[in-house]
């Protein structure tokens, strides 16, 4: 049975009724568009600072989509697990943009892998916020990556409101491509991710792949899957006063090469290939040691917490610790002047839903060198903006890099190219689109209810 046949024949079945609806929920009046959602976050935290851990891009993605979608008259509600008993009940993050901290097991020590144990606890707690609202306080519920999915597909059905689920990553994704050596994903969240595409009124997906992806995988019904880009905040990610000026204030020398790698520390996101490239170019031309600095920027973070030290012991066997510069995790101010410093940002990533960081760099007047995996290609516009290279040898990362070498020009003439190929890529354009996708999802149900009440 396909993905939509199911949902009719689930929604025909409970004549459209969701099971255990009150009565007043049944005869609710299905607005146009939705006035306030439940989004759902379980297992990170848009209060938590990205780049490390669990936090990263899809932490950015909720934040600002929240706040876009507010001021366009869709209030949020963010549930998402408290990690610590300090923790108060809900936080105001914007205006009509509302967090929710729901308990769910321990504060501490709960790795992501333990989490799906604690959805009923989490779905519990989403509903007892729900139950002290007047009917109808929720028109939608917007999750989050599968193991929100879980609670979305059972909140949604409770209230009688479209479920809308964006994957931000899929399991069958990752693990045909994963790094030499990297876990896994279990095949208990391939599963989760079927049963969600199944449930959801509608996907979202970051690109027109991730579409693809989640048809040729996951046997989703392609009409019901909506592409929307994320975006980047272009007030935050400019090019401001320039490269010079940002490496004066970061400390770092005028006429560097400036390869920089910025996100979560893990062997999807491949920052050892850099490492090697790095090498490799060294290697050439030693003279280079003088003028070549590698920021590296974020945290250890999935299966990369098995050796944190992994890349730092990987550096000094390459001989190339005097070159690398390793640095924590920062907020998205002084991120954007590592970006504005960086002859160029380096992706060579094996799997990657959009990769926020490689827009961001661009808005900020860096030219991005990337693996074509994912939405890189949407992100980066090759040999436009940046480079976009087949495959992981770090032989061809190296010669991508040599040209900002041999033409120092060249960061600033791609960065202008790379700039202006970012301003497409706002946020204002990502929440207008999923609020068309709320949209169509509550047409689809009204028309439902008159076909079939
Ligand atoms: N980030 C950050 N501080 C850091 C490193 C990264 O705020 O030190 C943010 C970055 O701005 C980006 C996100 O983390 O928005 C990473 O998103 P991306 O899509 O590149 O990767 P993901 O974490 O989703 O795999």
């Amino acid at each position: 049975m396909s993905q939509h046949a199911s949902r009719l024949g689930g929604l025909r079945g409970r004549s459209h009724i969701p099971f255990g609806a009150p009565s007043h929920q049944r005869l609710r009046r299905i607005p146009r568009r939705p006035r306030r959602i439940a989004m759902l976050s379980v297992h990170t935290s848009p209060l938590h600072q990205p780049g490390t851990g669990d936090a990263g891009g899809m932490n950015v993605y909720i934040v600002e989509l929240a706040r876009r979608l507010a001021a366009i008259d869709i209030e949020v509600e963010i549930f998402t697990r408290a990690t610590t008993a300090a923790l108060p009940p809900a936080v105001e993050l914007a205006p009509g943009v509302l967090v929710r901290h729901v308990d769910a097991g321990p504060y501490e020590g709960l790795a992501k892998e333990d989490l799906p144990a604690q959805l009923c606890a989490f779905t519990h707690g989403v509903m007892q916020a729900w139950a002290g609202h007047r009917p109808g306080h929720y028109d939608l519920v917007h999750s989050h990556y599968w193991l929100s999915g879980h609670v979305g597909w059972l909140a949604a059905e409770r209230w009688g409101v479209p479920l809308v689920h964006a994957m931000h990553t899929m399991a069958k994704v990752k693990n045909a491509a994963l790094a030499v050596g990297d876990t896994p994903e279990p095949a208990a969240r391939v599963i989760g991710e079927q049963q969600i595409v199944r449930a959801a009124d509608r996907l979202i997906a970051n690109t027109a792949e991730e579409a693809e992806e989640l048809v040729r995988h996951y046997e989703a019904a392609r009409e019901l899957v909506a592409v929307v880009h994320p975006g980047v905040n272009l007030d935050r990610f400019r090019p401001t006063d320039g490269r010079a000026a940002a490496r004066a204030r970061l400390g770092l020398p005028a006429d560097a090469l400036i390869p920089l790698f910025a996100g979560r520390i893990q062997p999807l996101k491949a920052p050892d290939i850099l490492l090697h490239a790095v090498a490799h170019l060294l290697e050439e031309d030693p003279s280079l040691r003088e003028r070549m600095v590698v920021p590296v920027v974020g945290g250890p973070s999935g299966s990369g917490l098995a050796k944190p030290e992994g890349l730092h012991k990987l550096a000094a066997r390459l001989g190339i610790c005097d070159v690398v510069r390793f640095r924590p995790p920062c907020a998205q101010d002084e991120l954007a002047d590592w970006y504005r410093a960086a002859s160029v940002l380096v992706m060579p990533s094996y799997s990657e839903s959009f990769g926020l960081v490689a827009i961001e760099a661009q808005a900020c007047g860096t030219p991005v060198v990337a693996a074509s995996v994912g939405g890189l290609p949407v992100a980066v516009r090759d040999g436009v903006s940046g480079t976009l290279i087949d495959g992981h040898d770090p032989a061809d990362y190296a010669r991508a890099l040599r040209p900002f070498v041999q033409d120092p020009g060249r960061a600033d003439r791609m960065g202008a190219a790379a700039a202006r190929h970012a301003q497409s890529f706002g946020w204002d354009t990502a929440a207008a689109a999923t609020a068309e996708v709320y949209t169509e999802a509550m047409r689809e149900r009204r028309r439902l209810r008159s076909a079939h009440g």
